[in-house]
């Protein structure tokens, strides 16, 4: 909405619109092409047990190298690529690629790990994911245990009726199943007991601020308990700090991922780190988790 000013707002305001305008349609347009031209890559961040420390699977997450503007990130191209629909062919491009490379560190006789890819609540609809997931699978020769779909609660709350059955084909197929940012959306949560699911990635936010805040403490402890009561693993993401890892080792929290022990890192530099492979360190104070 145009700001008016006595005029000067508008006439200032209206080219900005227009530029970013622009910038969005060039965008979009570059997007189209870029998985032709192999612009995009994928990014892996270790996730690790907080048990044993050890790397336990990595997320792929994807960068579009940009000939002129350099590397973007996701969060500037994904919504882009979700409203033109361009999410599906770039995420189907995501899934066999982070398939592809799992399974050459597989044959390249790297310690076995999931990858976990990320799935937008379009991909459900179009097409028949459960159809592509299994021909992929087939396709890259990896085992679909080794395979993790990182689900949001858009995609229930888009057709519930419709996720409840795509994600039951799904595990049929036996990939590992996330739901990713759990505790942001507004999804009813009698979805969780409806249909198989592995793990609760409890969202970056409650993480960043359960240290400090009672109430983001209160969220992240009961999403732990109730990933835990319905037999599903917690995940923490967006894990910075000793304090963090201190807080969700005490609370029986099962998986962390974040800058703390790694960013994600591009394919030479996440290998590696898998061929020396370093763990997690606890702080000397930290209580091993009591569940088994
Ligand atoms: P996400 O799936 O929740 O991924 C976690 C994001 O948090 C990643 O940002 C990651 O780099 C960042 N992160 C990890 N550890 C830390 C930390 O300790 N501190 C902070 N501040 N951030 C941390 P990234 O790579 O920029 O991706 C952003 C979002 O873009 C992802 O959030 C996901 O929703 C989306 N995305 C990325 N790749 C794909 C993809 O292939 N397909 C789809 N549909 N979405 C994707
Ligand atoms: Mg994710
Ligand atoms: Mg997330
Ligand atoms: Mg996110």
């Amino acid at each position: 909405k145009a700001k008016v000013e006595g005029g000067q707002g508008f006439r200032f305001y209206a080219p900005a619109m227009n530029a970013r305008a622009l910038e969005r349609l060039d965008l979009e347009h570059g997007l189209r092409r870029a998985i032709e031209k192999g612009e995009l890559i994928l990014h892996y961040q270790p996730q690790l047990d907080l048990r044993s420390g050890q790397i336990i699977g990595a997320e792929a997450l994807v960068r579009w190298r940009h000939p002129e503007r350099g590397m973007i990130s996701p969060g500037a191209f994904i919504p882009l690529a979700e409203e033109s629909g361009l999410i599906v062919p770039l995420g189907e491009w995501v899934l066999r690629e982070a398939c592809r490379q799992n399974r050459a560190w597989q044959i390249a006789g790297l310690p076995p790990l999931t990858v976990a890819v990320n799935l937008s609540a379009r991909q459900f609809a179009a097409g028949d994911l459960v159809a592509l997931t299994a021909e992929v699978l087939t396709a890259t020769g990896l085992a679909p245990e080794y395979l993790e779909l990182e689900l949001t609660e858009s995609a229930v709350m888009a057709d519930t009726e419709g996720f409840i059955e795509t994600t039951r084909r799904l595990k049929a197929l036996s990939v590992a199943l996330s739901i990713d940012d759990f505790g942001t959306g507004f999804s009813s949560l009698s979805y969780l007991r409806r249909f198989e699911i592995d793990r609760l990635k409890i969202d970056q936010s409650f993480v960043r601020d359960m240290v400090h805040d009672p109430g983001s403490a209160a969220i992240a402890e009961a999403i732990i308990a109730l990933a835990h009561s319905l037999n599903l693993a917690a995940l923490a993401e967006g894990v910075e700090t000793e304090a963090q890892l201190r807080f969700l080792r005490a609370r029986d929290c099962d998986e962390m991922q974040g800058y703390y022990f790694s960013r994600p890192l591009p394919v030479a530099e996440f290998e590696a780190l898998l061929r020396v492979p370093r763990r997690l360190e606890f702080p000397d104070d930290s209580p091993p988790p009591q569940r088994t």
